[in-house]
């Protein structure tokens, strides 16, 4: 079964603080201040919640790994 051994439980605050933050809607970075999440930030650009960086890489990649799961599923699916 794929999917398993992955670790998504896991929090991304467990890395120790990330050094910037960055928008997930528009890409706008800005610098991260110790003790203050990024999440309670506003962006200067759009005016959404910014995410620690991290934040926005891990969620891209789990993104990408559901996409990728879903297509070789189907393809399992269609050969078999
Ligand atoms: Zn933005």
């Amino acid at each position: 079964m794929l999917g398993q051994g992955m670790g998504m439980g896991g929090s991304p605050q467990g890395f120790g603080g990330v050094d910037c933050c960055e928008c997930p809607n528009c890409g706008t970075r800005s610098s991260h201040t110790r003790g203050v999440p990024c999440s309670t930030q506003e962006c200067p650009n759009c005016g959404g919640s910014m995410m620690g960086a991290i934040d926005v890489v891990a969620s891209r990649m789990l993104k990408l790994a559901k996409s990728l799961t879903a297509e070789s599923g189907e393809l399992l699916a269609e050969n078999s």
